[in-house]
């Protein structure tokens, strides 16, 4: 964990150290999912089914490759009632507030003589990735499909990764209460071209979205154009900014709960108070030692964790709209106050009782926030990203009377005749 002063000979060499983390992808994984996308484009289900035994180890067939709706019901009754009602809260609120975020159609008649408007259409269909290597994510079966649902997408069609045929039953319950219509047991690169192009068990999409390890992200890199995707999600990232007030012990745990994600993930404070950066420092070292991911936070925090003392709250700010946070925690005597001058962060906690795990999970905002400093021109994933818009312009005989002329001369500047005549032929002279 570095100890950080602005004024630090080394200060902007260790910042940049953890902007930069995890931009680039190894070696070799550029070519390796090319290869995978081209193989699956030209051979369909058997490329996908080749690789899902080499990389998880799962024998499919066409018959088996997909959850029936059976199984997605018999996982929801299965799992326990405390994890059903939490799902269900969670898939309540989370429904909840992205209604709030549906954009309507309209229709403008400011001038009599014309009709302009703007069509809201949901996406036909769509693919959503949920990560099931190493570990699996039901929230993120819900911050995807939600919105996706509150949208009215034609169909939701959902991959994950089954590693030997294993899957966490709680994924499978979320889905069938997100209101998932088909799921299908492959993951990575693999995958993602089955959504992009189509096999002859998978539909193709034509948007997919969803987080996933540096191949599933890779792939999505390559096969935008073909469909849209959310967008190119890095490591991620917390940064509390403090005054000195609230529990140290807290703020502690904020940074621990980033940084057990994986080791790329960095966790940063930025305080006014060197004592509560220091007891900051303690609490990480003994809240650690009872963690069951101690190694990969310890590691994440090692490689990408800092606390930096800043001179005032301006300074602090500053520092923090630098960075354009995915998440960002205020924790502030008064973060009203603050709120203003934040111009970029994904998500903002607000306050000493927010802590970013209730946005994580079940707030009502969605988790899938943009990262690495992208927060400065991407949103987070919302209703948005799951409709697109046409414009709609209706002209009666006089409201082209009155507007042709001039697009007829528009039309001569830029030297298009036939744009001119196809207005000219229809206007009286
Ligand atoms: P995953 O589903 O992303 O990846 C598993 C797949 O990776 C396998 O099915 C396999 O096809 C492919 N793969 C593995 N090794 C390969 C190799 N050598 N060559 C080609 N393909 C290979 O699951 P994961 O690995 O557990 O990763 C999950 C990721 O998602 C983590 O990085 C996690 O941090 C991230 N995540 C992010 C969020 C978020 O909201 N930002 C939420 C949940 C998970």
């Amino acid at each position: 964990m570095e100890f950080l002063r602005f004024d630090d000979a080394s200060f902007e060499a260790a910042l940049e150290r953890i902007v930069a983390r995890g931009e680039e992808p190894p070696a070799g994984v550029e070519d390796v999912v090319g290869e995978i996308i081209a193989r699956v484009r030209q051979e369909g289900d058997r490329a996908l089914f080749d690789y899902t035994v080499r990389f998880d180890g799962l024998d499919l067939s066409a018959a088996t490759v997909e959850v029936s709706a059976e199984e997605l019901e018999e996982a929801l009754a299965e799992i326990d009632d405390d994890s059903r009602a939490a799902l269900q809260l969670a898939a309540d609120r989370i429904e909840a507030f992205h209604r709030k975020q549906k954009q309507e159609s309209w229709l403008s008649t400011d001038e009599p003589d014309m009709l302009l408007g703007q069509l809201v259409r949901p996406l036909d269909r769509v693919g959503i990735y949920v990560p099931g290597g190493k570990a699996s994510y039901p929230s993120s079966v819900l911050m995807n499909a939600l919105p996706a649902k509150v949208a009215g997408v034609g169909e939701i069609v959902m991959v994950v990764p089954m590693p030997k045929g294993e899957i966490n039953p709680h994924v499978l319950a979320a889905a069938r209460l997100a209101g998932v219509d088909r799921v299908f047991k492959i993951g990575g690169a693999q995958a993602v071209a089955a959504l992009a192009f189509g096999t002859e068990s998978v539909p193709r999409v034509d948007k997919i979205t969803g987080p996933g390890n540096i191949y599933v992200a890779t792939a999505k890199k390559q096969v935008f154009g073909q469909v849209d995707i959310d967008m190119i999600a890095g490591p991620s990232e917390i940064l509390v900014i403090n005054d000195g007030s609230g529990d140290p012990r807290h703020v502690a745990a904020d940074l621990l709960s980033q940084a057990e994600h994986d080791e790329l993930a960095a966790s940063i404070l930025v305080t006014t108070d060197g004592a509560f950066a220091a007891a900051v420092k303690e609490a990480l070292a003994e809240q650690l030692t009872v963690l069951p991911r101690r190694e990969i936070a310890e590691r994440s925090l090692a490689n990408y964790g800092a606390i930096v003392v800043a001179a005032d709250l301006d300074e602090a700010i500053t520092f923090s709209n630098r960075i354009a946070p995915e998440h960002l925690e205020l924790a502030v005597a008064d973060p009203f106050a603050v709120l203003p001058s934040i111009r970029h962060a994904g998500a903002i906690f607000m306050g000493h009782h927010t802590p970013e795990a209730a946005g994580d999970y079940l707030a009502g905002p969605n988790h899938t926030l943009p990262t690495g400093g992208t927060a400065r021109f991407f949103s987070p994933l919302g209703v948005d990203d799951f409709v697109k818009k046409s414009s709609l312009i209706s002209l009666s005989r006089e409201g082209l009377q009155r507007i042709g002329p001039a697009v007829v001369t528009l039309a001569e500047l830029e030297g298009l005749a036939a744009h001119g005549r196809s207005v000219s032929i229809r206007i009286d002279k």
